[in-house]
């Protein structure tokens, strides 16, 4: 992309009402713009982080074993008071009446519809286990909707849906989202930390919630220093339904969830200090940025979902849910990395591969050896931004610097007599001259995995 023909809305100011560094940085470099409260327009630079997001939450999702699909973001009230939601949902469900006097609403969660999917065309335990996901715009009415996509009203979620015919089976389900999320999160650039939760207006038995650490987190966190000093990227995680591959899964869950690690809404202070060493213990706050439930029958009973089991009876499917944050992760990304001059994006989810600055646009050198370094990147698979403007150097830099692109490649008149460019990296801010084949070289092995 060349920045002289991108749209890229970016402001020196910071907004009054941006309380969080996140929000701000969203805003002054126009990935969004806000609509009305908790609601935003997604700008270029803002979509293209949150399609990478999605990409790799879909990726994971589909290794494994969810099957992609697309519910309606309205939904019939019907199904919701046949679970009895509707009335017990609240202020939080924004309800509509269409022309014919029906009741629908914007859909804050998908029980009911995927339930009601899976009764409709699931007969047999032989077409079990089944984990539906979709990626979808919800909407809750927050009461108070802050910090820009953290906590909207409309809001991207991957929500997945798991069916098994007994609780043993959806227990390797919940396992298998459960590593499903670190990797997800690990991915991401984020140490995601899961933490035992309440079950709250679900309800079951059985739920963690993974949250990012980040001084701004809406929730309380203690835990086991050993979560800090895990790398979730080393797991060798096997999805296959085998008898051998679920006890793998049921093990590694197992060993990991051991260490303490709760929020503060079930926070017990006796047990964290009985089991975690006073030098290990640590506390601070976080983004929730995933959520998982087992809840057995809890939909499957009032809707009468259920399959022939392998004795010839019917028998209620064991389901469980499983949410991630897919807009509220660009924030949590955000919150997590970033230092004064702007946002440091991973590499996985950077919106941009390589920033090419030109010092001195209208130079035909410069100009020449730009729009080289542009194709040859372009041609090794990566995508880069090339600030082809005719602006002053430094404000080339602080908007490279804001935006966060990890990668930059410095062309100015003066190296290029010596036949230098410089290769900056935006997280640690060194810079190195070199050659421009050199550079193009070592830039080209950036390419995102
Ligand atoms: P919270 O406790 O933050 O209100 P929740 O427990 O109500 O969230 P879930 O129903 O578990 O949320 O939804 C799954 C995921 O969707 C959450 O883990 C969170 O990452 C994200 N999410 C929930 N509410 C919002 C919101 N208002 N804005 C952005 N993301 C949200
Ligand atoms: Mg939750």
């Amino acid at each position: 992309m060349r920045m002289s023909r991108y749209f890229l809305p970016v402001t020196k100011e910071t907004p009054a009402h941006a309380e969080i560094i996140s929000h701000q940085l969203m805003l002054r470099t126009g990935m969004i713009k806000q609509h009305s409260a908790g609601i935003y327009s997604w700008l270029p630079l803002g979509l293209k982080v949150l399609q990478k997001i999605e990409a790799i939450v879909r990726q994971e999702q589909n290794r494994s074993g969810a099957l992609e699909v697309l519910m309606p973001t309205m939904q019939g009230a019907d199904l919701w008071r046949e679970s009895g939601r509707y009335d017990a949902y609240g202020a939080e469900m924004l309800r509509i009446t269409d022309r014919h006097e029906r009741d629908l609403l914007f859909g804050p969660t998908a029980e009911e519809v995927v339930t009601d999917i899976f009764r409709n065309h699931v007969r047999s335990y032989k077409e079990l286990p089944l984990n539906l996901y979709n990626i979808q715009w919800k909407f809750r009415d927050e009461v108070r909707p802050r910090f820009g996509v953290m906590r909207g009203r409309e809001f991207l979620m991957k929500d997945a849906y798991s069916f098994d015919l007994d609780e043993t089976g959806a227990r390797d389900a919940y396992r298998k989202m459960f590593l499903a999320y670190l990797k997800t999160f690990q991915r991401l650039g984020l140490k995601a930390v899961p933490m035992r939760a309440d079950t709250g207006p679900i309800g079951g038995d059985l739920s963690h919630e993974f949250l990012v650490l980040a001084p701004t987190g809406e929730s309380g966190v203690y835990y086991d220093a050993i979560y800090d000093e895990t790398d979730w990227a080393s797991l060798d995680i096997s999805f296959d339904n085998t008898p051998k591959a679920r006890a793998a899964r049921a093990e590694t869950v197992d060993r990991i969830v051991k260490a303490y690690a709760a929020t503060d809404e079930i926070h017990d202070e006796v047990r964290f200090n009985a089991e975690v060493t006073p030098d290990r213990r640590r506390t601070g706050r976080g983004i929730e940025v995933g959520h998982i439930f087992f809840f057995g029958t809890k939909y499957s009973a009032p809707m009468h979902a259920k399959v022939v089991g392998p004795d010839g009876k019917d028998c209620l499917v064991q389901m469980g849910s499983y949410g991630i944050g897919v807009s509220r992760l660009v924030g949590a990304i955000i919150e997590a990395s970033h230092d004064e001059h702007g946002i440091i994006w991973p590499d996985a989810v950077a919106p941009y591969d390589v920033g090419i600055i030109s010092l001195r646009a209208g130079d035909s050198l410069v100009d020449g050896t730009c729009e080289q370094a542009y194709q040859t990147l372009l041609n090794a698979g990566l995508d880069p931004l090339y600030d082809d403007r005719d602006d002053r150097p430094g404000a080339k830099f602080a908007t490279m610097d804001l935006i966060g692109v990890p990668n930059q490649l410095i062309v100015g008149p003066k190296g290029l007599v010596a036949g230098l460019v410089e290769v900056k990296d935006r997280k640690s801010g060194a810079k190195v001259e070199m050659p421009l084949e050199s550079a193009l070289a070592c830039l080209s092995t950036k390419a995102p995995a």
